[in-house]
């Protein structure tokens, strides 16, 4: 990475950890907000003042992270069948046009219960890789969207995970459901803002080694075995470190007792990966899934 972009990278984590906004321009491309803290609970959204040239900003990207539990989630066909809201399809479609010029060269594939999106975000100028993200946008207000982010070049495609994805998919983690940070119905362009801003801090985990800004990892053994003691603790107190907060308790745990309640309640002894039918597309780029077999 250069100096100049890890440099960026830096600044735009020091904001995060200071609960201050980085901006989301067209293309994805994540750049350090402006100096005022705003200080909002997680999952509200502030009044911050947007610029004109600003398209849109990732104002509730301080909901903090956390993959959702998953445990009853399976990449097979549902026995259920979904409430199709034609007004959340006629929302969706309008705002169509708006993400082709948000992110340009988006493709959007439809099917009878939603809408497939292949979308890319540039992230940082000069990063040498896009962030590419494959999202199925269901047209039934009790199932959620579902997607998954990949690091891409002409030549490389390679998995964003596993810190912040979901059990046992894979799929991106990037804010609380019960935040109401993103909900059924609101605006894609957003939802892909919040996954450029996701991208960046997995930049960021993986150059600087530390997960910037807040999250929620309630459980303890995730907290031992994926937290940095310089990362904020995913507790409900998660304004402190992880090494002056939970870990000496987490510690203190039983902690083969906590693995295997973890393993049993929300992994499934499985390791979080892309199913077969995503990584295919993303490499072929020939044939999508259903989003029927997408089981809420
Ligand atoms: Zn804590």
């Amino acid at each position: 990475m250069q100096p100049k972009t890890k440099n960026t990278l830096q600044e735009i984590g020091l904001q995060l950890d200071r609960n201050q906004f980085p901006r989301v321009y067209n293309g994805g491309i994540v750049k350090p907000g402006d100096t005022a803290i705003v200080s909002l609970t997680p999952g509200k959204v502030s009044n911050h003042v947007k610029q004109r040239q600003r398209r849109s900003e990732t104002r509730s990207w301080q909901g903090a992270t956390r993959r959702q539990r998953t445990s009853n989630r399976s990449w097979t066909p549902s026995r259920t069948t979904s409430f199709i809201c034609s007004s959340l399809r006629k929302n969706y479609e309008a705002e169509l046009d708006a993400v082709q010029e948000a992110y340009p060269g988006t493709k959007i594939w439809h099917q009878e219960e939603g809408m497939w999106l292949l979308t890319e975000s540039l992230v940082l100028p000069e990063l040498g890789k896009k962030a590419t993200f494959l999202c199925a946008i269901p047209y039934s207000p009790m199932l959620s969207v579902r997607s998954w982010g990949f690091w891409t070049t002409s030549i490389s495609i390679e998995w964003i995970g596993p810190r912040h994805t979901n059990f046992p998919d894979g799929s991106i983690c990037a804010f609380e459901i019960q935040d109401k940070t993103w909900k059924s119905g609101d605006s894609i362009i957003k939802l892909l803002d919040l996954y450029s801003l996701w991208a960046l801090r997995q930049e960021h985990l993986r150059e600087i080694g530390r997960w910037p800004g807040r999250q929620s990892v309630h459980n303890s053994h995730e907290r031992l075995t994926e937290l940095r003691d310089n990362e904020y603790c995913g507790c409900a107190l998660s304004d402190r470190l992880y090494g002056d907060c939970c870990k000496r308790s987490d510690l203190s745990r039983n902690q083969l007792a906590n693995a295997i309640e973890f393993w049993i309640h929300f992994a499934r002894q499985q390791h979080r990966k892309p199913p077969h039918a995503i990584t295919n597309f993303i490499s072929e780029r020939k044939t999508l899934p259903p989003i029927k077999n997408l089981l809420l």
